[in-house]
């Protein structure tokens, strides 16, 4: 707790004053362009590898990057869906997984959550992964399955964000546009998913 604490502090005497005149702006509404649905996982950060601040990423996290798809159940993940794109009228949805995703290793080993009722339960939203396996890239080296497995399940969510009534109406007047990303946590790099080439390229071509 320590180190939040005295992250606050700098927060507070450092970085605060300086963008004093943004939060004012940000302080009574937020228009952000982009619903960003990412893993739990600690280490994605999606302000550091975007280069983006307050205001910008409507954000939804979750174990596993999942856009759970039940006609009767209502979840955080989907609400949270429902407001952006129907309020918020946010103009990209990106759904973006990543390398070494422990959620995926969990629904790969089909083990270790015995004892875990919700998560097991949950990672039942991930077996359309195992459908949509993507071939992946020498930058894989041993961690192939895996990898060619989590593109996948970006492959399946992407369907399911698709999926989600708010998006379909958005997307049949073309008001949103969804992207899947895979993003690599040892090269920094993301992969944009090519819907046409049903294959994953880098965002940033050389
Ligand atoms: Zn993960």
């Amino acid at each position: 707790m320590d180190q939040l604490i005295q992250g606050h502090k700098r927060f507070l005497t450092e970085v605060f004053p300086a963008r004093r005149n943004q939060f004012r702006l940000l302080a009574d509404s937020q228009a952000p362009d982009v619903l960003f649905i990412t893993c739990s996982d600690s280490r994605i950060v999606p302000d550091l590898i975007l280069g983006t601040g307050p205001g910008d990423l409507f954000i939804s996290r979750n174990a596993g990057n999942v856009v759970p798809v039940t006609a009767t159940d209502v979840d955080g993940t989907t609400a949270t869906i429902e407001y952006a794109v129907e309020v918020l009228k946010v103009k990209h949805a990106i759904l973006c997984g990543h390398s070494d995703c422990g959620a995926m290793k969990a629904a790969l080993d089909r083990k270790g959550l015995e004892h875990l009722p919700k998560a097991s339960r949950w990672l039942s939203h991930v077996e359309a992964a195992f459908t949509h396996r993507q071939p992946g890239n020498p930058a894989d080296g041993e961690h192939a399955e895996l990898a060619a497995l989590i593109r996948g399940n970006v492959v399946a969510q992407l369907l399911n964000l698709k999926a989600q009534p708010a998006v379909a109406r958005a997307m049949a007047h073309g008001a949103i546009s969804v992207h899947g990303w895979y993003y690599d946590i040892l090269n920094g790099r993301i992969e944009c998913y090519d819907e046409q080439g049903r294959c994953f390229a880098p965002l940033l071509r050389p």
